[in-house]
């Protein structure tokens, strides 16, 4: 027997709908790309949104269309995200900070007809544009007066586009399991992969990051996501805020730490999310110039480890740390660490324990930890496995590859190596690519690069297994020195010694002026292992 409630398909555009009735006044507060502090509402986000709509439309813009955007966060690309799925078309988030080529593959796999891009991209854009036939058009996201001159195809800027749109347009109906948009991972291993999202997958994630032990944040608070509208969704952000009416604030071009200290501080933020990079830069602004923020109550850290000496720091500051793992493939949260009854009340480093696992998920992730064939390991909080999720926010598939990439229990290889403890929180020790595999045990790199930043004089560390005659791998740690430091590998090894096991030791350390890194801010490991393939243990 069914239940007798009333089809209501979750579809994306609701969530504006919602936020522009029910909240309408909230404010939406930009640094533009153009340099000013710009203020709208819900509700003109909404109205200007159903311009975007319309305006797609009457460029024959259809259901299942692909149209990007290569842009920064702000409140036109956000109009722009609702209005391309306020029609069915696909908003494919495009990540700027690939190589051009890698833009081009990807508008081309995607098959784009319509790109809408910031001023800042359109000199990349040109350079690659004469390889992108599937583009129609190319619409600039400001004004006439700063509108630049462009040799890109049937150029327009944004203002002008959406005024020859008046509004009055119905979103269209359709199923709930409809595309709605599309983001690729950085394809550091082989061509990058489409994720498609759908709308259902969408509003469900957006519900649960707004569970109040993930992203939860509420219509009395301020979110700044400085992660990226094309990083993973910026984690649902732009769903869950407007779900709930919270005041956000959009960084636009600039992520430097004292841009988005000042943003922080003017704008009273509670509420803020970004890379461990950001908090880095944000936290070294702070602690140069003396500096407070006492308004903020709460950041979500995520996309690579967070190290425990900024967890500190934060929390030394009074406010709530929440470490969040997950990836493009999971819409992209996976887990939180937020604190159990048990462990609410614990302090100093058996606090900082707890807060620097990755955490549990928030109900519609579900995981595992599996060996090489397959088979479930034990939740013990030391036994590292392959981690497998499910969820209705997971891919099934990648967009125009058949291959099969779920386990016969329809669980997807996130390709992160992690344990598990009794109680549920999950530790990534590595991605399966990076873990150091010596004489038949596993070390994990991360625990390793996490110490190693422990040291004061130490910038940045990564760790690689380099051959070895008798183990087949050994650590090999390589660092990057703060600008004016100095430390031997003596010094270093010192340091960690007595923090981790005998044998997880590196065999060397190795001093280098900088550390490379992918589009979205981690250590490229590729890389490193190019540059030190030759090298051989002394
Ligand atoms: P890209 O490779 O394009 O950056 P994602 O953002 O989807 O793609 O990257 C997801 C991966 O980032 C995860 O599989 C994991 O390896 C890593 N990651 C994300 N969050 C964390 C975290 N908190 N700690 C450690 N690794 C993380």
């Amino acid at each position: 027997m069914l239940g007798l409630m009333q089809d209501w398909p979750l579809l994306c555009h609701r969530i504006i709908e919602h936020a522009a009735k029910y909240h309408g006044t909230q404010e939406v507060v930009t640094r533009s790309v153009e340099g000013p502090i710009h203020r709208t509402n819900y509700a003109e986000i909404h109205a200007r949104a159903l311009q975007v709509s319309q305006r797609l439309d009457r460029d024959g813009i259809k259901l299942g269309d692909r149209v990007a955007t290569i842009a920064w966060n702000t409140w036109r690309h956000l109009e722009c995200w609702y209005g391309i799925m306020g029609i069915g078309a696909i908003c494919h988030t495009v990540n700027p900070r690939l190589f051009p080529d890698q833009i081009a593959w990807i508008i081309n796999h995607a098959q784009d007809r319509v790109v809408i891009t910031d001023t800042t991209f359109v000199p990349i854009l040109e350079k690659i544009a004469a390889n992108l036939p599937s583009v129609e058009r190319y619409i600039v996201l400001t004004d006439k007066a700063h509108m630049p001159q462009t040799t890109l195809k049937n150029a327009v800027a944004y203002e002008d586009w959406i005024a020859e749109a008046d509004g009055k347009f119905t979103w269209k109906d359709f199923d709930e399991n409809t595309a709605a948009a599309m983001c690729y991972t950085s394809g550091t291993t082989g061509d990058p992969k489409g994720v498609l999202y759908s709308h259902r997958s969408n509003v469900l994630h957006g519900l649960m990051a707004n569970n109040v032990d993930a992203l939860g944040t509420s219509a009395t608070e301020t979110m700044l996501p400085v992660v990226p509208l094309f990083h993973a969704n910026s984690w649902g952000i732009a769903f869950s805020a407007p779900s709930m009416g919270t005041k956000l604030v959009m960084p636009g071009a600039k992520l430097d730490g004292a841009s988005v200290y000042e943003l922080l501080d003017t704008e009273k933020v509670t509420h803020t999310a970004g890379v461990p990079t950001v908090w880095l830069m944000l936290l070294n602004h702070m602690s140069a110039n003396n500096l407070k923020l006492p308004h903020l109550k709460s950041v979500v850290c995520g996309g690579s480890a967070m190290p425990r000496s900024m967890i500190k720091s934060f929390v030394d500051m009074g406010v709530r740390v929440r470490h969040a793992w997950g990836m493009t493939e999971m819409s992209p949260i996976g887990t939180v660490a937020a604190l159990k009854p048990p462990f609410a009340e614990l302090t100093g480093e058996e606090r900082l324990d707890i807060l620097q696992t990755q955490g549990y998920p928030p109900f519609g992730v579900e995981m595992k930890i599996t060996d090489d064939a397959g088979k479930e390991l034990p939740w013990d909080g030391k036994t590292f496995g392959r981690l497998k999720v499910s969820g209705p926010a997971v891919a099934k598939a990648y967009f125009k590859v058949d291959t099969d990439i779920l386990d016969e229990d329809g669980y997807f290889d996130t390709g992160d190596v992690a344990t598990i403890d009794q109680h549920g929180y999950m530790r990534i020790t590595d991605r399966s690519k990076d873990v150091i595999k010596s004489g038949g045990e596993w070390i994990s790199s991360i625990d390793l690069e996490n110490l190693a930043v422990g040291h004061p004089a130490v910038a940045e560390a990564a760790v690689i297994g380099v051959y070895h005659p008798k183990w087949d791998e050994r650590p090999l740690l390589i660092v990057q020195l703060k600008a004016g430091q100095q430390a031997s590998r003596e010094d270093i090894l010192r340091f960690m010694d007595g923090k981790i096991a005998k044998w997880w030791m590196p065999d060397d350390v190795v001093f280098v002026d900088g550390i490379p890194h992918t589009a979205t801010g981690k250590i490229l490991k590729t890389a490193l292992r190019e540059q030190f393939k030759s090298y051989r243990f002394p």
